[in-house]
């Protein structure tokens, strides 16, 4: 971790020179701190606190617990560029949430402020690529690809890692609208919420939806020092083509400036340190997961699919594909699985268990399987994936627990597939 790093364990030792104000000894014996995610200049925390404490002491201690990070971390020669405060009831509903600092990522070694300064640009709508229709005449197709205004080109060998991050996960499907993105997302979120460093690629360049899902539309896409700085939202780091070309515009590019963009936005974005980046790749066995093999060193993919056998079908194509680009498939996800209402009620609409079977048949690890809820759908249009995580109702908590045992299960896998690979050795605690 580099200098200005902020570490879980550090942000949970600051928070132990916080009185809980509720039950009068620090806000981590009291057990009011449920939750901490840091990475760079970035923290998020949970505080479970009754709901009648209130919201000006909520702000309060939101307040005090920014003062005593910011201070431990300025002594420690770090800083703390945005921090978020969720406060929640027993059942884990959201009370309040309190946020200090930006949250458009800096570069972790630019010094403090300088992301609003002069050299942070805000891409301007005009200096925009447009994705024009195939072989516009003058447009910038003709070169090949259109390059991101402002963009350092990257000079990195084939097949490399990117610098500072540990796992690259891509997450693929093998057509549209069984709810990949979704997936990719949630994954991330779930991820960052048991505490690790994660970033999110929208890599669905042909139809980026991470601006609606991820709530994005108020903020402005910087480039400092020629790198993309990341949005920092809902705990984790994300970068969508979405925020760099014009939405009403239709997405179509040609086969070198869809290589070209990718490249660009996995390549050129400052991503700091990660202990995850996850990619939402475009549905399909097209160029971009050659472009991502040829050029990426990935832990491995994710298959999504939903139960219908025509789904199902694409999504043994999807994960042979990845087999055949030697991208190890880290398991399937079978999405839309069965619907469950409000009352918790379960109905199969397009059958079960089908991708497990499928999984079985390709030898590759079943992650499990995610419902369709309308709290689902909803928080994604809403821009709030977190709420995933959070719903009180029967069908929010088998939301929450379906996505959790996912999120368990891929990390597993990640582990796993470490240990096969000779890149971490099994520890053997004995008890
Ligand atoms: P893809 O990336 O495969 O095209 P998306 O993730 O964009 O699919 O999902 C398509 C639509 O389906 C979105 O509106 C999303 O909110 C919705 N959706 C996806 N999965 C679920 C689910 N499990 N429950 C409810 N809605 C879902």
């Amino acid at each position: 971790m580099s200098a200005t790093s902020l570490s879980k364990d550090f942000v949970s030792s600051c928070l132990t020179g916080v009185a809980d104000p509720v039950r009068g000894k620090d806000l981590v014996s009291s057990g009011a701190l449920q939750w901490v995610s840091a990475c760079d200049t970035y923290a998020s925390i949970r505080l479970h606190l009754p709901a009648n404490a209130g919201r000006a002491v909520f702000d309060q201690v939101a307040q005090l617990s920014h003062a005593k990070l910011s201070q431990i971390a300025q002594r420690n020669g770090s800083r703390v560029d945005s921090f978020i405060v969720e406060f929640v009831d027993d059942a884990g509903t959201v009370l309040h949430t309190a946020r200090f600092g930006g949250m458009v990522a800096s570069a972790s070694n630019e010094p403090r402020g300088s992301a609003s300064g002069s050299d942070s640009s805000p891409v301007s709508r005009s200096d925009r690529p447009e994705a024009g229709p195939t072989g516009a005449s003058g447009s910038p197709a003709a070169s090949g690809h259109t390059p991101i205004p402002g963009l350092q080109p990257a000079n990195r060998p084939a097949g490399a890692g990117l610098p500072g991050v540990k796992h690259i996960i891509a997450v693929g499907a093998g057509k549209g609208g069984v709810g990949k993105s979704s997936i990719a997302l949630n994954l991330a979120v779930g991820l960052a919420r048991k505490g690790h460093a994660v970033g999110l690629l929208d890599g669905d360049i042909y139809g980026p939806s991470m601006p609606t899902m991820l709530g994005l539309a108020p903020l402005e896409q910087a480039v400092l020092h020629g790198k993309l700085q990341p949005f920092y939202i809902h705990g984790i780091k994300a970068i969508t083509i979405g925020k760099l070309v014009d939405a009403d515009r239709p997405l179509i590019w040609r086969g070198p400036m869809a290589h070209g963009a990718f490249k660009q936005l996995t390549e050129q974005t400052q991503w700091g340190e990660l202990d995850y980046l996850i990619i939402d790749l475009p549905p399909g066995t097209g160029d971009i997961a050659l472009t991502m093999a040829q050029s990426l060193a990935l832990t491995g993919a994710v298959v999504v699919c939903t139960p219908q056998k025509v789904a199902l079908d694409d999504a043994i194509r999807a994960a042979r594909m990845f087999q055949q680009l030697n991208i190890e498939v880290l398991g399937v996800v079978e999405n839309m699985s069965s619907f469950v209402g409000d009352d918790g009620k379960v109905y199969d609409i397009f059958g079960k268990g089908g991708a497990e079977v499928m999984a079985q048949r390709l030898g590759v690890p079943f992650l499990g399987s995610v419902p369709i809820t309308m709290s689902l759908r909803a928080n994604s249009d809403n821009g709030d994936p977190t709420a995933n995580f959070t719903g009180a109702d029967p069908a929010g908590t088998r939301l929450k627990s379906a996505l959790e045992a996912l999120v368990q299960n891929l990390e597993s896998q990640i582990a796993l597939g470490a240990m096969r690979s000779g890149r971490e050795k099994p520890v053997l605690t004995i008890s």
